[in-house]
């Protein structure tokens, strides 16, 4: 049984994903307490309720001690089964998250699954829906699996009720995946979502980004989204290079202004640009699990974030050989 101290490095909910995702992988049994210690509401939230009761229902495992606000669960593999799964997340809570705990079980299924989760699609401090389909998928594809992301509908922080379909598709020869530059910029493009609050708020967000980023009209969209149940805006920017996409956003929220939420996502994609690296902080710690259950690979990026350090050390527990090298690339090893 391996035990993890939740409030260790970050302290959040990431450790208890990543925890779920390395046990169904390496069929270990663990036990994780002071669970998101680091965070101003310790314990599990609905998200994370989620993501222990959808590892359960993907290997036919048992947890105990999950349910809201516990900070401390024990969780006891079975065999991860591949198939049609429904993950309700009950509240805005983020549903790529709830993906990243389950994804790198499905990858290694004896075959293909479905996995349809609701919930919110562009949440504050997780990964919007298209960071998952234009960013994390391609790379997990050239691993040689497929992970296909379709959106069904949006799901804005705080009503949620977004609707995603995710199929998996398990390497049947996994390649390693090698990112040490990310080549010529091939285009940028940035939009700005608004769900059910004037159109002016995507005028004024794209006019910031059009010119920190040095944009023409051809790279700009407004998108006004119907679909969600709620209001809400999200800015998004894609930058494409010849060996990578990558992808910052930064989500609207009653009282800030739309020139804030633009410049943010303005900022960290400047960053990105000026840091010459093909891989951006976030992808950094969401890249480890998906490697390493797969033939491993090798990335330049910059400094690791505490999320990244984390990371690192909770799929140590598990066996996987994840590692900084002193040239600025993380290298993982294959597990298992
Ligand atoms: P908590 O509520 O405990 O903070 P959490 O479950 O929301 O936890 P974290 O442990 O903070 O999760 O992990 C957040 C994850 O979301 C990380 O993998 C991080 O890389 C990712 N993430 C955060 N912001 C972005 C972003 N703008 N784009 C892509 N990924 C993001």
């Amino acid at each position: 049984m391996i035990t993890i101290d939740g409030s260790q490095g970050e302290g959040g909910g990431q450790i208890l994903r990543s925890a779920l995702a390395l046990s169904m992988t390496t069929s270990r049994p663990f036990r994780i307490f002071n669970i998101r210690a680091g965070r101003p509401k310790p314990g599990l939230m609905r998200q994370h309720l989620t993501c222990v009761q959808a590892a359960a229902a993907v290997c036919g495992g048992l947890a105990h001690g999950a349910s809201v606000g516990s900070q401390d669960v024990e969780f006891h593999p079975g065999t991860i089964k591949p198939g049609e799964y429904h993950f309700s997340i009950g509240s805005a809570g983020g549903t790529m998250l709830v993906l990243q705990a389950v994804l790198p079980a499905l990858l290694r299924a004896g075959g293909s699954s479905r996995v349809v989760i609701e919930g919110g699609t562009h949440n504050k401090a997780a990964p919007p829906f298209e960071f998952v389909s234009r960013v994390l998928a391609p790379l997990i594809e050239r691993a040689g699996a497929g992970v296909n992301a379709r959106l069904e509908r949006h799901g804005f922080y705080p009503v949620g009720g977004g609707r995603v379909v995710v199929e998996v598709q398990p390497a049947s020869d996994p390649r390693p995946v090698v990112l040490t530059e990310r080549g010529e910029r091939l285009g940028s493009r940035a939009t700005s979502l608004v769900s059910k609050i004037s159109r002016e708020v995507g005028e004024r967000e794209v006019k910031v980004l059009a010119s920190r980023l040095s944009l023409n009209d051809d790279e700009i969209e407004i998108r006004t989204v119907n679909d969600a149940p709620g209001a809400g805006n999200a800015a998004l920017v894609e930058l494409h290079y010849e060996h990578i996409t990558e992808l910052f956003s930064s989500i609207g929220e009653l009282g800030r202004p739309a020139e804030s939420v633009a410049r943010s996502a303005a900022d960290e994609a400047r960053a990105y640009i000026a840091s010459r690296m093909p891989v951006g902080p976030y992808l950094a710690d969401q890249l480890m699990a998906p490697l390493s259950v797969l033939a491993g690979g090798r990335y330049a990026t910059g400094p690791l974030t505490n999320h990244s350090r984390t990371n690192m050390e909770v799929l140590r527990l598990f066996g996987a050989e994840v590692r900084a090298c002193e040239d600025g690339c993380v290298e993982v090893e294959p597990v298992g």
